[in-house]
């Protein structure tokens, strides 16, 4: 379960913020996951919940937002964004020469702190 890692290097990045802008408690973190970044949301935050307990994270939510899938068809120039995880072609054109383009992040977006 990688969650368990992942999750640990959110909450290092974000205690790390925290205290060097001399904070006391972080609120919540907001992510966005993509759908193939191969993080799943529900394991990681599972994970989270049980190795912010006695750090300055304790009280923190983690807040998710998921992000869709997209490509680029060369073939008819098409820019587009699926909600299924899974792209086996051009949803324009049927063409299989498409390049993924979104849905592989894991970004911090922001921390929220007191
Ligand atoms: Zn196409």
């Amino acid at each position: 379960m990688h969650e368990v890692s992942i999750a640990q290097s959110i909450l290092d990045i974000a205690i790390t913020e925290c205290r060097k802008a001399e904070y006391k408690r972080i609120n919540s973190i907001s992510l966005r996951i993509g759908k193939v970044s191969g993080v799943k949301v529900q394991s990681l935050l599972f994970a989270f919940d049980i190795i912010k307990i006695d750090t300055i994270a304790q009280g923190a939510t983690l807040i998710c937002e998921e992000v869709p899938v997209a490509g680029y068809c060369p073939q008819c120039h098409n820019n587009f964004e699926v909600a299924s995880d899974l792209i086996l072609a051009c949803p324009e054109c049927g063409g299989t020469r498409f390049k993924i383009n979104g849905g592989r992040e894991l970004d911090i977006v922001e921390i929220d702190v007191d």
